[in-house]
């Protein structure tokens, strides 16, 4: 009888036993399986390692997070873009933000302050595209006091001239006096008139020597130059990194070995060589790419713990946001 006991204790006890160790298995696969990394109480055994797992996967499940697209054109045209065959339109400008849920974006104006809509009131932030013309630092001071403008986008490439260039100087200083970014286009040009040795970013190197209190964004992560582009923000404090535009067109239609060669594998690389999570944004170039699908491609390049940093808090720190989207929730 007491034989019995013991042996129906024992089977009960290695019965809890496998049901306890099945569930943490459970949890702890399932969490490592979306990609987050083993926490910190399971390496030091503070805390049982299931209560952790259990909040890290329930908040890994939360994909949808505010957005800030640092990288778009609101030219609205109402024709339809060449390559992505998105109507460039105030109405798909709305839906691709809606679809990805972007609560603010970056407007790039064409040179010279051309091709742009204001859309101040949806918490769009614009940037004076500088061209090749004559700058006049007067008109362009009064613009940025009225916030007209609240960054520059230089056209490497498109323009035939270094970032180094004496004619770029004075934006340089109006940046430093109004403590605004510039960014610039680097990498390949989207028309065949463009020449592509001013757009290698290696030569951004020099100005965020010269301008340290000035930061500076490399659009396209220099693209197909991404190893330049990313010594170059790995090196200096002042530069940033948006990876807009590797792939274009219609990529929700692309084979995924083909998004994760050209768009993931450049982004996860570059993200890990420059070690700083706080120096990388995100940007489309809408709208020769959709919003949604290259959110979705970008995302599985980044580690899930630094989405908040990279999809929308390292914008709010290097743009002029309002308020109302700076404090915005991230989790
Ligand atoms: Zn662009």
């Amino acid at each position: 009888m007491r034989k019995n006991f013991v042996k129906i204790a024992l089977i009960s006890f290695l019965a809890i036993f496998g049901v306890w160790l099945g569930s943490t298995f459970i949890n702890f696969k399932k969490a490592a399986s979306l990609g987050t990394v083993m926490p910190r109480s399971f390496l030091h055994l503070e805390r049982p390692v299931w209560a952790d797992t259990k909040v890290r996967a329930d908040s890994i499940k939360t994909d949808l997070i505010p957005v800030i697209d640092v990288h778009t054109h609101s030219d609205f045209s109402n024709e339809k873009e060449r390559s992505s065959n998105i109507t460039m339109s105030e109405e798909q400008y709305l839906r691709g933000r809606k679809e990805a849920n972007v609560v603010a974006a970056v407007h790039l104006t064409g040179q010279n302050g051309s091709g742009f809509r204001d859309l101040s009131k949806l918490n769009v932030i614009r940037c004076y595209g500088v061209g090749k013309e004559s700058i006049n630092k007067q008109k362009l001071e009064k613009e940025l006091k009225d916030k007209n403008y609240k960054c520059f986008k230089i056209y490497l490439g498109y323009v035939h001239l270094f970032a180094n260039s004496p004619h770029y100087q004075p934006i340089y200083q109006l940046a430093r006096k109004h403590k605004i970014p510039v960014i610039f286009h680097t990498g390949d040009i989207y028309t065949a008139k463009g020449k592509l040795k001013y757009s290698d970013p290696l030569t951004i190197d020099e100005v965020a020597v010269d301008y340290p209190d000035v930061k500076f964004v490399i659009a396209h992560l220099g693209n197909p130059w991404i190893q330049s582009a990313a010594e170059v923000a790995y090196k200096n404090p002042n530069v940033y990194v948006e990876a807009s535009a590797l792939l274009i067109g219609k990529i929700e239609t692309y084979p995924k070995e083909q998004i994760d060669e050209y768009m993931v594998k450049p982004i996860q690389w570059a993200f890990g060589y420059i070690e700083n999570p706080k120096k990388f944004l995100f940007g489309t170039d809408w709208p020769l790419v959709a919003m949604k699908p290259y959110l979705d491609a970008y995302k599985r390049a980044i580690p899930r713990e630094n989405w908040c940093d990279v999809f929308f808090r390292n914008a709010t720190e290097v743009f002029d946001f309002p308020d109302e989207i700076k404090n915005l929730e991230c989790k």
